[in-house]
């Protein structure tokens, strides 16, 4: 699975997948992730890469120019001129993003993050070259680098060899239309408080039932929306 970002701070991009477990998948080739530096492509002799809103209003808009060039230089380099990848523009507007979308998401090959930055990117861009519009929850955030990441990590958790157990993700939170049961490890006492007995019981059928408990207690607590 490839991942493809469009985005004037590639450095963001570069720092996270460098770490943990994104490096790692990496290193192996279950991922790639790749930067496109938007600001290379502009045409301005200062390498402007946003401009002012017709209409009027508060703030600026990203041009078109750039993030076109070097979306178009990206398919070029990349073989992707014919068998186009699945792009997505991070924004407010968009649909809000779930483990649905990121199981959903896990199918394409490649995938293009346009992250955006001031008001947004001018509409044209949308309409020409975006597939898909992604939010990662209602509140606004200065730039798309942080909800591509968010969107990119959790993608990654779905493609077999990333997770070191391949069925890791099978287990969480919203698998299962259910928050995840707690987790408890050494040692068997932590200031006064102890690891629930079942849990050291060694009875395996036991302490699957008593995880499916809390977990069908604390969705009903905390999230009721999610049971089905
Ligand atoms: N003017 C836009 C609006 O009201 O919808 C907000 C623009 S925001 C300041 C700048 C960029 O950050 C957006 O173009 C988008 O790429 C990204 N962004 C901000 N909040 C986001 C969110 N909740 N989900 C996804 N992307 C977001």
């Amino acid at each position: 699975m490839n991942f493809h970002f469009l985005t004037i701070f590639p450095e963001m991009i570069e720092n996270y997948a460098n770490e943990s477990i994104i490096k790692r998948a990496s290193e192996s080739g279950a991922i790639s992730v790749k930067t496109w530096n938007i600001r290379d492509y502009s045409k301005n002799k200062h390498k402007k890469v946003d401009d002012y809103p017709y209409g009027g209003g508060s703030g600026m808009v990203m041009t078109a120019q750039p993030i076109y060039d070097a979306y178009m230089d990206m398919l070029k380099s990349e073989g992707m001129e014919k068998e186009k990848p699945h792009v997505i523009y991070m924004s407010p507007k968009g649909r809000v993003f779930s483990q649905e979308i990121a199981i959903e998401l896990a199918n394409h090959s490649d995938i293009v993050f346009l992250c955006g930055h001031y008001e947004g990117v001018d509409q044209r861009i949308i309409d020409l070259i975006v597939d898909d519009e992604i939010s990662i929850g209602d509140y606004v955030l200065t730039g798309g680098e942080l909800p591509a990441l968010v969107v990119m990590d959790a993608v990654s958790r779905m493609i077999p060899g990333v997770l070191g157990g391949e069925d890791s993700h099978i287990d969480e939170s919203f698998m299962e239309g259910m928050l995840e049961y707690p987790h408890y490890t050494r040692p068997a006492e932590f200031m006064g408080h102890s690891v629930p007995q079942v849990l050291l019981s060694g009875d395996h059928k036991k302490i699957e039932q008593w995880r499916k408990e809390q977990a069908q207690a604390i969705t009903r607590k905390r999230r009721p929306d999610l049971i089905k």
